[in-house]
């Protein structure tokens, strides 16, 4: 057994070789839950979870549709180090009076999900019930952003970063940034306080990029917007330098000591992540929130294009893969899934699924991609909208109908949580490619509460509404609980 199978096989639960024997030891699908923040991770997983115990109707996951699923239960999760998914939160949140969001995801986390079933095939259903685990990991896209850093050393990485800071949707938030780092010399000795201020005002710009309006994809490092638990740590205290030519600089200099903590950060950040999680991953779902970046414009589509193509560079497998050379892959399947499709009316899914193909399609070109089986799809994890139907100028408007959250504005009218309104959100174009041109169509989002929980005779609550959740499903597992 190689090496690595070893160090894999470590952050796991120890079985003996007589549990094999007597099957008492299930077979174990590992899902990765990923996506930019804000793209839905927290609601998707915690949504999945809650119809699989919940027994919901899944009329296009089969085992569920079939009868065959039989229960379905949380148990301790093998892996001790890393933080369990806090399922029941997030559930009490959105359970709650008044229904709320719960909290995003941070960091990664963990959850045990064991599903009992009976099989599709004869022979295996007349051995009885079957046995699956389902360990699911929770954790930020923007860590996968990071991979292409392996390959690139200080001076490399901080050419690429300043040159995206000039970029002309990036410049204005990279102002003070640049003011700063226009007073610097990077061969002046070390000096903790200017490197932390360089890195403050480079994870200031960041963060400026993301927000609305821009609604640009996070560039890497990806830890700076997202720490996890090593905020404020060295190896997340750097900032990119303009070497101005300058091909050496001397021990003890401020380039010596960001370049040390760039390195630091890929052996002690990047490596192990993707060594101890990603590797270990059999599927995986991508979140991304393409309505957002639809509403951010040109610059926000191309910038999600190019976080896109990184994160699917992650997936390649072949010998010119960074990734496959390093880690050796095992994630077989991946599934894109467009978020919050409840924002649009049902007659706009179809489409929405489409643009994501089309973004898909072109960032897998850019990525060379070859390696795991991609599925696309659109869904809302949960339906916070009802639809309807509005009059206008005697026409007959698709409506979407919800509470929008406190402070949510539609023209000078500001809305207080309390408020059921009907919203014509617009269609969204036939033509995937016109969307991507740019298109600012006649939509308009508003960020909506969840919607009333459904209390159960027998306890605890219904499975919320979702949009083609059982499709996710099915696309992820579906094929294991044959
Ligand atoms: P994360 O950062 O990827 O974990 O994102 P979250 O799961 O916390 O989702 C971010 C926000 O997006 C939530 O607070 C909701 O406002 C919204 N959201 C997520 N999923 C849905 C959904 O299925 N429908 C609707 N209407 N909003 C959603």
């Amino acid at each position: 057994m190689p090496i690595s199978d070893y160090t894999r096989a470590a952050g796991d639960a120890f079985y003996s070789v007589g549990d094999f024997a007597a099957g008492l030891v299930a077979p174990t699908v590992r899902l990765g839950v990923t996506g930019l923040a804000r793209s839905g991770k927290t609601v998707f997983l915690t949504a999945l979870v809650h119809n699989l115990m919940a027994e919901a109707r899944l009329p296009f996951f089969d085992a569920a549709a079939q009868g065959r699923l039989l229960r379905a239960y949380l148990e301790p999760q093998p892996n001790a180090m890393v933080a369990r998914f806090a399922f029941e939160k997030h559930l009490a949140d959105l359970t709650g009076r008044p229904p709320h969001w719960p909290d995003s995801t941070s960091r990664i986390s963990q959850l045990r999900l064991t599903i009992e079933y009976a099989s599709n095939s004869f022979w295996k259903r007349k051995l009885g019930r079957e046995t699956l685990h389902v360990d699911i990991v929770d954790y930020p896209g923007e860590w996968l952003l990071d991979l292409p850093l392996l390959g690139q050393d200080y001076r490399e990485w901080s050419q690429t970063a300043l040159e995206q800071s000039e970029a002309p949707a990036r410049k204005q938030a990279a102002k003070h940034f640049h003011a700063s780092l226009g007073l610097v010399d990077p061969s002046d000795p070390a000096d903790e306080a200017v490197v932390e201020r360089l890195s403050d005002l480079f994870k200031d710009y960041l963060r400026d990029c993301r927000a609305d309006p821009h609604t640009l994809s996070t560039l890497p490092p990806g830890r700076f917007l997202m720490p996890g638990d090593l905020a404020g740590s060295p190896a997340l205290t750097f900032a990119p330098l303009d070497a101005k030519g300058t091909s050496q600089f001397p021990r003890g200099s401020l380039w010596a000591m960001m370049e040390q903590r760039y390195e630091a950060y890929k052996s002690y950040v990047i490596r192990p992540f993707f060594h101890n999680h990603f590797a270990r991953l059999d599927r995986q779902i991508v979140l991304i929130d393409v309505l957002a970046a639809l509403n951010g414009g040109q610059a926000a589509i191309a910038d999600l294009e190019r976080a896109m193509t990184e994160i699917l560079a992650c997936f390649r497998t072949g010998s010119n893969s960074l990734w496959s050379s390093l880690f050796g892959p095992r994630i077989d399947r991946v599934v894109l899934a467009a978020t919050k499709a409840d924002h649009l009316h049902h007659k706009s899914h179809d489409r929405l699924e489409a643009i994501l193909a089309k973004l898909a399609g072109r960032a897998m070109a850019r990525a060379e991609y070859a390696g795991a089986e991609v599925k696309v799809l659109a869904l809302a994890a949960i339906r916070a909208t009802k639809e309807g139907e509005a009059l206008r100028n005697g026409e007959r408007l698709p409506c979407i109908v919800g509470y929008p959250l406190p402070g949510e504005t539609i023209g000078r009218r500001r809305f207080d949580g309390n408020e059921e309104v009907a919203i014509f959100p617009g269609d969204l174009p036939a033509d995937p490619e016109a969307a991507l041109k740019g298109w600012q169509g006649e939509m308009r989002f508003v960020r909506f509460r969840p919607p009333n929980p459904t209390p159960l005779p027998s306890g605890g609550f219904a499975a919320f509404p979702n949009i083609r959740l059982d499709r996710a499903i099915e696309a992820l597992i579906g094929d294991r609980l044959a």
